[in-house]
């Protein structure tokens, strides 16, 4: 990291809420340093996580031929089988400009997974580019990480009218084509943004408040549930349990890599 990066991580890690920092070892742990992993809740059978044999075609397709395309491909295809006109739900003709599919590395360790497109996602094709979008990508370079190394996607591909949340056949329509993403690029850690997020992948009415801090087994990933970045700029004193949780990311990210490699698996 050179002299401005560290600039701007200090600076950013001021404006997250953190007061100082320290060379001691105990300052890069957190006080709890055990981190508990509860399984998520996961619906085993396709039918029931709404999966249509159509948004199921692409991963299906490839294990039942027996090959395993490059997750770009793989993501090409799902792209293609959405189709730039999708018009599997309502969305499709209450005034969204584009389908909003994804963005970012296809080998990426970590996704972000947020709600569903706003109105400059919906006019650019690409998902968190306004200003929580903005916030978003200071948070992933406070991890030192960039947004080419990320994939970043919705529940949710179209924007919702006025921006009100989703509706329940919305969801179910269109979350199969996130789990597939998430099954196509294998992400070591899902971090769920905000409430919607979380919720939708962890079929749970639980609040935000309460899944934030823990980490969830989930499609063979640790998904970490943390506040949406356009609840962060309204409410900027949360930006301290989103370091907190970025930090928890962190960590997942090499304890999980370390394991992976032990076992020579994709990394
Ligand atoms: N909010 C989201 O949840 N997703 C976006 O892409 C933009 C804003």
């Amino acid at each position: 990291m050179d002299q401005n990066q560290l600039k701007e991580h200090l600076r950013f890690a001021a404006e997250l809420g953190v007061a100082g920092i320290s060379r001691e070892p105990e300052w890069r742990t957190r006080t709890d340093s055990t981190i508990r992993v509860t399984e998520a809740p996961m619906p085993q059978d396709p039918t029931a996580a709404g999966e249509d044999a159509t948004s199921r075609s692409v991963v299906a397709t490839a294990i039942a031929s027996g090959e395993v395309a490059a997750p770009a491909d793989s993501l090409a295809a799902l792209r293609d089988v959405i189709g730039p006109q999708c018009s599997r739900c309502k969305l499709h003709r209450l005034g969204r400009t584009q389908v909003v599919f994804g963005v970012g590395n296809p080998y990426a360790k970590l996704m972000f997974a947020g709600e569903a497109p706003g109105a400059d996602e919906d006019i650019q094709g690409i998902p968190f580019v306004g200003r929580a979008g903005q916030l978003l990508t200071r948070i992933i370079e406070a991890i030192e990480l960039k947004r080419e190394d990320v994939y970043i996607a919705n529940v949710i591909k179209c924007r919702p009218p006025q921006n009100r949340n989703p509706e329940p056949d919305e969801v179910d329509t269109c979350e199969p084509f996130l789990f597939q993403q998430i099954d196509i690029i294998q992400p070591t850690v899902i971090v769920a943004l905000g409430k919607f997020a979380a919720q939708t992948l962890l079929r749970t009415a639980d609040p935000i408040s309460r899944l934030r801090g823990r980490v969830f087994e989930y499609r063979g990933a640790a998904l970490v549930p943390t506040f949406h970045p356009a609840y962060l700029l309204r409410n900027p004193s949360s930006k301290r349990e989103v370091w907190e949780d970025m930090k928890l990311v962190k960590k997942l990210m090499a304890e999980r890599s370390t394991t992976a490699e032990s076992r020579g698996e994709r990394i």
